[in-house]
């Protein structure tokens, strides 16, 4: 069976930045009390874990591509993984809007790196999401770096969560996930000894927005997403960089399911950006970023 392809120009944007949190089996990617906090701290009452399937379905709605991945961190949460290797022959099934990313857990190390070398040549995952705070890694610790050699050598991007998390949000001790490792900086050492590695900081880097926004200027291999915050909550520098400096450097992403694509977009509309870098946010950064044109 042809299954129809990714037709770029006939997209309305790319959302670089979609979990999957439920796999076919029914198995959830974190356990429950910390998806029930970060339902209540995105005030999300859309449903919390969607499959692969409903969020092709979704995004195939609004004519929209999604970026799709979960966050392998059986070491720093204990929670078993859901499976990349799975995640990624299900969005096979859907590739007119699925991109799937893969994500591995650094701890792992040498298996690590073998498996993310599998993900792409065998499962044909097109980029890693890693998240340091849930994985509790110190992402510029050199003992990663195999891995991110790996990963610039197979010419796929890596995208890490950057800032402040809605994971563990209002617990005890966040659950004891620390935001330190996710402060964007750390990634300005990775992203300098990997110069042909194309690295995303996701998010409004809350509260370290300065440092995102002097990396993404600064390195040439480093994009910054805008997912996981309504856009009418950008702190103002970054919607003046989004406009002028880093036109060519910022996506669109959601953080769906915890923020729908259709809430940003309603929210995004409303920002003050020109009209000339709208299309660029919404699409074009993404499709380079991603090697799609
Ligand atoms: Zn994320």
């Amino acid at each position: 069976m042809d299954l129809p392809a990714l037709d770029l120009a006939a997209l309305d944007a790319i959302d670089v930045h979609v979990h999957v949190e439920q796999d076919a089996h029914g198995c959830l990617s974190l356990d429950q009390e910390l998806i029930d906090a970060s339902a209540k701290y995105f005030h999300a009452d859309q449903d919390r874990t969607p499959t692969v399937e409903a969020i092709a379905a979704h995004y195939r709605e609004r004519n929209m591509a999604a970026v799709v991945f979960t966050v392998d961190a059986p070491a720093g949460t204990g929670h078993p993984a859901l499976s990349s290797e799975e995640i990624a022959d299900a969005a096979a099934a859907h590739p007119d809007v699925l991109i799937p990313f893969g994500s591995v857990d650094p701890h792992a190390g040498k298996a690590a790196v073998a498996r993310a070398r599998r993900l792409v040549t065998d499962h044909g995952v097109r980029g890693f999401k890693f998240h340091p705070s849930l994985q509790a890694f110190e992402p510029n610790d050199m003992r990663f770096y195999p891995l991110y050699e790996a990963l610039q050598e197979l010419r796929v991007p890596a995208l890490f969560h950057t800032g402040q998390t809605g994971i563990g949000a209002g617990l005890p001790g966040g659950r004891g996930i620390k935001l330190r490792y996710s402060n964007p900086m750390l990634l300005d050492d990775v992203a300098a000894d990997f110069p042909h590695l194309t690295i995303v900081l996701a998010h409004p880097s809350v509260p370290w927005q300065d440092e995102a926004i002097s990396i993404a200027t600064h390195k040439a291999n480093v994009y910054t997403d805008l997912s996981g915050w309504s856009p009418k909550y950008f702190p103002p520098q970054l919607v003046r960089a989004a406009n002028s400096l880093l036109k060519r450097k910022v996506l669109f992403g959601s953080d769906f399911p915890v923020i729908t694509p259709d809430r940003w977009l309603a929210d995004f509309a409303k920002l003050e950006i020109k009209d000339e870098v709208r299309p660029l946010i919404l699409k074009d950064n993404a499709a380079r970023m991603l090697g799609l044109s």
